[in-house]
């Protein structure tokens, strides 16, 4: 029985050339649960806005049944990001798919994503249900499921380690029951793309029914093959990729968005598949989904990394300047990698800043352009000259200052040390609620000694486990980025501010990872419960 009048809505089971494939985005699930990567409700509207401007043709947004807060995140986005189609996970089972109908029931257009482990690993140890339990079970989540919801994707969890014979028959009766696409995962990122596409080419031999549905693929980076199996898999008939930006995601992460598609588009003559992804969008997207979970990108990563187009060996600049495809198989500018380094500086205005942030792809409307121009004045007091890095860092932290809602904020700080006296650090912050505290405290280093006023002040105590300073722009007034990890009996958490002041910068990431716990230890938002599995 069909809730809506979907059979006018192309979403569900549009016609799509054969050789188009679905670029199914799952940032927002599988990728928020990378350790410390956790975004409350404004930072999933605001990543998932950002995946439709990228062209996502399916944006997972959460596991609705996890949490309160997660289901509410899944049904923000489906409310206020219209274009793409929005998923939840669920289990195969009731309350599960009615929190995932809870979630979406209000989104234009929507997906169940049900999933079931059938793995001889899983089914034993996890489950403890004999492969008979497993089909039934497989068939009446997809029944369920297909009751309210139009699209409905399956996935058999850990299949690449499941049994070909037995695989096949959950895939043919997930079908049977009305799965509009099956979804192979390798959870464990165990296969190999040659095994991989074996199990791929069984199932398109064995499984009735399977050039009726959308065939895809959700691999993990544990052997650093996620995206390798993927793209193994689009050979042999997926037209849906499931992936993250930066490929984000528990352990070593997911297929990342940005390699998948550029493989395709780059190595169109090989693959001859193409996406919905505006290429250019890639890097203003990566660096935001860095930016809002606080994991950096490596820099030598594919793609979007700070050197994945830096050539610094005179033999391959000499190249370079002869005959640019030498040595260079993407042109930065296609995945929206801004290689025009225009200084503006104090004398800069309104007017040339909007030109130069909508030159790096952040058309900002009139308030939000005041709000960075405001800082942008306030960076030029500091900084002679002010380069593309450091506006979209102003840019990006704007947004998430915005609508992350801050529950602590640097209102002022000093420090003194030099050789012979202690470090003595005093600070002032300012709670949300307009409240402001002061205190100091001597310490190790002045960092150490801000880092102690700041966990009197607010109360939450951690331990850090990384500290790191990279520089983000050049110059000798360049700003640098404070990065941090630290732990907290409620989980790991990244941080990091920008500044050109490095204690001032070293304050700011310790503020983001205090907010972050704050956030955490308020009452919308529960941790998922460990022993749910997912694919
Ligand atoms: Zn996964």
């Amino acid at each position: 029985m069909s809730m809506t009048p979907s059979k006018d809505d192309p979403s569900a089971r549009a016609v799509r050339p054969a050789d188009r494939v679905v670029i199914f985005d799952t940032t927002l699930r599988d990728g928020e649960q990378s350790p410390g990567a956790s975004m409350n409700k404004s930072q999933k509207v605001q990543v998932a806005k950002a995946l439709r401007d990228l062209g996502v043709d399916v944006i997972e947004a959460g596991f609705a049944a996890a949490s309160p807060g997660d289901l509410e995140a899944i049904r923000a986005v489906g409310r206020e990001v219209e274009g793409p189609i929005v998923a939840s996970l669920a289990r195969c089972s009731k309350g599960d798919i009615d929190a995932a109908w809870k979630a979406l029931e209000h989104a234009p257009r929507r997906r169940c994503h049900v999933f079931l482990a059938t793995s001889p690993i899983h089914r034993e140890f996890k489950l403890k249900l004999a492969k008979e339990e497993i089909i039934r079970r497989a068939a009446e989540g997809v029944a369920m499921a297909r009751e309210k919801f139009d699209d409905v994707e399956f996935s058999p969890e850990d299949a690449a380690r499941t049994e070909l014979e037995f695989l096949a028959e959950v895939v043919e009766r997930a079908i049977g029951a009305g799965a509009t696409t099956v979804n192979i995962p390798d959870t464990v990122g165990y296969a190999l793309p040659s095994t991989y596409a074996e199990t791929l080419r069984y199932l398109r031999k064995h499984v009735r029914g399977i050039d009726k549905v959308v065939v895809s693929v959700h691999c993990h980076n544990d052997l650093g093959m996620a995206v390798a199996n993927s793209l193994a898999g689009v050979m042999e008939g997926a037209r849906q990729v499931e992936c993250t930006i930066n490929g984000i995601g528990e352990r070593a992460g997911n297929a990342s968005l940005e390699e998948v598609v550029m493989a395709m588009k780059t190595r169109h003559d090989v693959l001859g598949v193409h996406t919905g992804i505006k290429t250019e969008r890639l890097y203003p997207t990566s660096r935001l989904v860095s930016q809002v979970t606080g994991l950096h990108v490596q820099r030598n990563k594919a793609i979007v990394g700070q050197n994945a187009f830096a050539h610094e060996a005179g033999i391959h600049q000499h190249g370079m300047l002869t005959h640019r495809e030498t040595y260079e198989i993407m042109r930065p500018e296609e995945v929206g990698f801004a290689r025009s380094q225009l200084v503006l500086g104090k004398h800069s205005g309104r007017h040339a800043l909007k030109e130069r942030l909508e030159a790096l792809g952040y058309p900002l409307a009139d308030a939000a352009l005041d709000g960075v121009f405001q800082d942008f004045k306030a960076l030029a007091d500091k900084k002679k000259d002010i380069y593309d890095a450091d506006l979209e860092t102003l840019v990006i932290h704007g947004q998430i200052l915005a609508q992350g809602g801050r529950s602590f904020e640097l209102e002022a700080l000093s420090t003194t040390s030099g050789t012979g006296t202690l470090p003595v650090a005093s600070v002032a912050l300012r709670t949300a609620a307009g409240e402001s505290l002061r205190d100091a405290a001597t310490g190790d280093g002045p960092v150490d000694a801000v880092y102690r006023v700041i966990e009197k002040l607010t109360g939450i105590k951690v331990t850090l486990r990384e500290y790191e300073i990279t520089s983000v722009s050049t110059g000798e007034d360049a700003q640098g980025e404070v990065s941090i990890e630290v732990e907290h009996p409620t989980g790991v958490y990244r941080g990091r501010a920008v500044s050109t002041d490095i204690i001032e910068g070293s304050a700011r990431a310790f503020l983001d990872v205090v907010n972050r716990i704050a956030l955490r230890l308020a009452p919308a938002r529960e941790p998922a419960p460990v022993d749910m599995g997912t694919v």
